[in-house]
């Protein structure tokens, strides 16, 4: 995975300088604590996320687990994956089902992050766990957007409810509100809705989706993000979060060569999960999201 790269890289030639020290000073700690900040901000990992993870990693390096530790330095890296693993989420959150089918996922996020997309493959992906998905095309804003989720609803093998005169034309709350009836007529037992997106935040597309969120009162409200846009991550999500709020997060395009900021400090500021990772165009480039492993992918 692209993504992490050079965060991966530096982290890793810090924990080389490390394992040439046998018993640690608190000047060793410093100063692999200081490495490990600097590589987390370079990376774009948002500032107060950077804090609290160095002074937890610091506080624990210079602990008692690591001076009794037979090999100190090895043992500074479990904290430090241990903690990654935590500021990722800590343990794998699954996707929530409805006791009462259907259950509904609405996906929210700016335009470009990858809704549609995803909606193509949590439909694929759905379909073979055994569920009989509906998608459903809320996003009238993009003059493309009903084609595109048609396209990757037929490459899915997934059913697309689209707005047609009578279904609420024009109008993304009455369409979804109508997909969801559909799919409880039709006995689909999940239902995805895509939403439209802007370029920016914008309090006219927040009310939207807080409506849509409102008339279909969703399982899951899925904020998709893409993983390129660095910095201006943790501000998107916070937006998206008092505007429409969400249950989960999916990361996307984490195959591009971002540095892998947006990951690490999302979950961490709005204490929501990640539940899926999408690594690519395809359909099948998408993995449920799991902390440990990724951890481990940076750490690697
Ligand atoms: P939406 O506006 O949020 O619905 O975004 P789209 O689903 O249309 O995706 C925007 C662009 O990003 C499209 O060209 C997709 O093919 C591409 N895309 C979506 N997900 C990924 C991903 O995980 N990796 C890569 N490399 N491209 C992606």
């Amino acid at each position: 995975m692209a993504t992490f790269g050079t965060l991966s890289d530096r982290l890793s030639e810090t924990f080389k300088q490390l394992r040439t020290k046998g018993k640690l000073s608190a000047a060793d700690v410093d100063g692999t604590v200081r490495e490990i900040r600097r590589a987390l901000l370079d990376a774009d990992v948002a500032l107060d996320v950077v804090k609290a993870f160095t002074a937890t990693v610091r506080e624990r390096a210079l602990g008692d687990e690591v001076n009794k530790a037979l090999n100190p330095a090895q043992q500074v890296v479990q904290i430090v994956n241990e903690e990654l693993v935590g500021i990722l989420g800590g343990q794998q959150r699954r996707l929530q089902f409805a006791k009462n089918p259907p259950t509904v996922i609405m996906l929210a996020g700016l335009q470009g992050a990858g809704k549609t997309t995803l909606a193509g493959k949590l439909a694929k992906h759905l379909v073979k766990e055994g569920h009989t998905p509906l998608l459903v095309a809320s996003d009238l804003q993009r003059p493309n957007a009903v084609n595109q989720l048609q396209v990757v609803g037929s490459q899915a093998g997934v059913p697309v409810f689209a707005p047609e005169p009578g279904n609420g034309v024009g109008d993304p709350v009455k369409v979804a509100k109508a997909g969801v009836e559909q799919a409880r007529r039709a006995l689909h037992d999940v239902v995805i809705i895509d939403t439209a997106g802007r370029l920016g935040v914008d309090a006219e597309l927040m009310k939207q989706a807080a409506n849509i969120r409102k008339a279909t009162d969703p399982d899951e409200v899925l904020f998709v993000i893409d993983a390129m846009i660095g910095q201006d991550a943790v501000a998107t999500a916070k937006a998206f979060q008092e505007g429409v709020d969400f249950t989960g997060v999916v990361l996307s395009k984490l195959d591009g060569d971002s540095k892998g900021g947006a990951a690490l400090s999302v979950a961490s500021v709005t204490g929501r999960p990640i539940i899926f990772a999408s690594t690519g165009e395809g359909l099948d480039d998408f993995e449920p999201f799991h902390p440990d492993r990724m951890a481990s992918r940076i750490l690697d």
